[in-house]
């Protein structure tokens, strides 16, 4: 009898070990959360109170002490003067030649004009924002979600890069930005010392572990080192990457040492062959090669697109992989009705990371590769991507017979459909699934929209299941159910008041996360940052479907995102709900807002070719003052800028008595 409880109890403690590190890197690499904070926490306590209850079973490296267990999230949050960004990823040679092409297009660069490109290794640590004044050190945030961090100035006092007191002509202020990491070698050190329970599974997770700790004694015992690799806001500006450096130096701060300029993409591949194959040689770990544009001007203009600067890229060191058996394949219904399949794997450990789960894309995929349950295949894990099937190795299934692709929704029923254009398998009841409902009312509290903390899958599913919530605004009124959610397994008044604290406090939203939230198809977060800076409010959005042209105006939206718009404000239960939350929200506009230049607000059209920018350039440049950009002159045109060779254009404005700029008056002006 006993036995057999002992049997079960060392069952779930594997179980909970697998569980705990497959969710700190969903949480800390992909930044895609599978569970909630407050769930996580419940892992981490029941593995903690088993461990105390039977210490004969304690695993040999149970979760215990890895970085899960004392990283709490309330750490103060700090704002960021201005945005950290992240890199889009590039592969390969073709990859850096787009990026190339896509610079010079957008400089109107010839191909015999050059292009600095400062190349640097990718630590693989965490991004940090240190704000210094007057050349003293005033604060460090984490990243967090780019605009707002992790204040850990405290956690940071005993790195020796570090230096919180600048000499020489230092800026009066200034955003430094920079990788903590810890060496391969203090790593070993560090784990060497530190029992098995409390050993890291990689340099990376020694950092994060090291650095978000509460006890701010123990991230300062730890072997934390920086690395300087930006610049945020600054009150000086300076040419040049390098010449940034430069004064880095004089200040006594580092950037690595290990650094090229490259004007070709063939020198660019060449440095990162050179790079990958020195890898081991390096004291810490390097994931890729970052490409930037060296000179300030040309980033400056080059700007962003949503998350991502133009005028930077990650080139990625190819991933790792590992093999592994199929347990079983689920499939998922998402929030757009994806019918997606999912392996489950038995458990491996792909370079430092246990992955139990794994992407199979789709159906098209698997029957391609001849994929399934009980079969070997290999799993590849690449950073900041979701594990996924690469290949069949071995066929253990003797009949080997096909996955069926299933009619209908495993969930609600309805029959499932393809677009012509796409690979993945669609429930037709959009709005009205099941797990349709649900996911949109995940999405919709999820990390990167409202973030409500303490709220999550599990929560949403229960509240859902029971009738309390339906749609995203009965969220704001869960205090009606106060008694009834109070008799629930593990709720309590505490629990339920700190549920509401956060709900409320999600109620502040910017426009541009509040699109995002909605979950609309095709509109994620670069679209939802198009629309909220074309529209402002939602209202403007809502009457928008009337008038496609609007819509179609939008740089960079594409068609399906349009049809997907209209289509979601179309339907009236859909209208309703925004309707409510407008009411219930706080929603404010994002950013630009307080910009005024003599185009702001104004209506510009554009034609002919422009001799020293590129269209796209003079766009972005009027769009980031405020400007709107329309492709047809109306009578809502307020000026028509003409480059060369103006056609028809240039005739209807004439008649419509309309604003006519050349070039250099649209410079002249956009400048002032
Ligand atoms: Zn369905």
């Amino acid at each position: 009898m006993k036995e057999g409880n002992e049997t079960k109890i060392l069952k779930r403690l594997k179980e909970l070990a697998l569980l705990i590190e497959e969710n700190n890197y969903y949480y800390h690499t992909l930044d895609k959360p599978l569970i909630t904070d407050s769930e996580f926490d419940e892992l981490i306590k029941e593995n903690q109170l088993l461990e105390k209850k039977y210490p004969n079973l304690v695993l040999n490296k149970g979760p215990n002490s890895k970085i899960g267990v004392k990283i709490k999230n309330n750490f103060k949050k700090i704002k960021h003067k201005s945005q950290m960004y992240s890199l889009p990823n590039a592969f390969n040679r073709d990859d850096i030649l787009e990026f190339d092409k896509r610079i010079r297009k957008f400089l109107k660069l010839k191909l015999s004009d050059k292009i600095e490109f400062l190349c640097e290794p990718k630590i693989d640590g965490l991004s940090i924002n240190l704000f210094y004044k007057n050349g003293k050190l005033q604060s460090a945030g984490t990243r967090g979600d780019g605009l707002v961090g992790e204040d850990v100035t405290d956690n940071i006092t005993s790195i020796k890069e570090i230096n919180d007191n600048l000499k020489n002509n230092y800026p009066e202020f200034l955003e430094l930005r920079g990788e903590i990491f810890m060496g391969k070698k203090d790593f070993n050190i560090l784990n060497k010392n530190l029992s098995d329970k409390e050993k890291f599974a990689n340099p990376r997770n020694a950092a994060a572990g090291s650095l978000r700790q509460l006890d701010v004694s123990i991230s300062r015992s730890r072997p934390l080192k920086f690395i300087a690799h930006g610049i945020g806001e600054s009150s000086k500006d300076y040419n040049s990457i390098e010449n940034f450096y430069k004064n880095l130096k004089r200040w006594e701060i580092y950037p690595n040492k290990v650094s090229k300029i490259c004007y070709e993409v063939d020198d660019i591949m060449q440095f990162y062959f050179e790079i990958d194959n020195m890898r081991s040689n390096f004291d810490y770990d390097i994931d890729g090669l970052v490409v930037k544009v060296n000179n300030f001007t040309n980033q400056k203009r080059l700007g962003y697109v949503g998350k991502n600067p133009r005028w930077a890229i990650a080139l990625k060191f190819s991933s790792e992989k590992a093999k592994t058996k199929i347990k079983s394949i689920d499939l998922q219904v998402g929030r757009t009705g994806a019918i997606t399949p999912v392996a489950r794997l038995e458990p491996i450990n792909i370079g430092g990371v246990i992955i139990s789960n794994a992407s199979l894309h789709n159906f098209d995929e698997i029957n391609k590769k001849n994929i399934n349950i009980n079969d070997m295949v290999e799993v590849e894990r690449a950073g900041d991507v979701i594990p996924y099937v690469t290949k069949l190795i071995k066929k253990n299934n003797k009949k080997n017979n096909k996955i069926n692709i299933p009619k209908f929704c495993p969930v609600c029923k309805s029959p499932a459909f393809k677009d012509v254009d796409e690979a993945v398998l669609r429930c037709s009841n959009k709005y009205e699934c099941y797990s349709q409902k649900l996911g949109q009312i995940i999405h919709f509290i999820s990390k990167k929209s409202l973030n409500i903390d303490g709220f999550g899958e599990k929560q949403a599913k229960l509240f859902f299941d029971l009738g309390i919530i339906n749609k995203n605004e009965d969220i704001f009124e869960l205090d009606k159910y106060k008694d009834k959610i109070l008799t629930l397994d593990g709720w309590g008044k505490l629990s339920f008041s700190n549920l509401i604290e956060s709900i409320n406090k999600s109620k502040n939203i910017t426009l541009e996360k509040f699109i995002y939230a909605l979950g609309i198809r095709y509109i994620g977060e670069v679209n939802s940052e198009l629309l909220a800076s074309k529209f402002r409010n939602i209202d403007k959005i809502i009457v928008s479907i009337n008038n496609r042209d609007q819509l179609e105006n939008i740089d960079g939206l594409g068609p399906k995102a349009i049809s997907s718009v209209i289509d979601y404000f179309s339907n009236k239960s859909n209208l309703k709900s925004v309707l409510k939350l407008n009411k219930i929200l706080k929603i404010s506009n994002s950013k630009n807002s307080t910009k005024n230049n003599y185009f702001t607000n104004k209506n510009l059209v554009f034609t002919g070719s422009l001799s020293s920018l590129s269209r796209d350039e003079a766009k972005y440049l009027a769009k980031t003052n405020g400007a709107k950009i329309l492709s047809a002159i109306s009578k809502n045109t307020d000026f028509l800028i003409m480059g060369k060779n103006s056609g028809t254009k240039l005739e209807k404005a004439k008649k419509l008595n309309i604003n006519v700029i050349d070039e250099e008056e649209f410079l002249t002006k956009i400048n002032q």
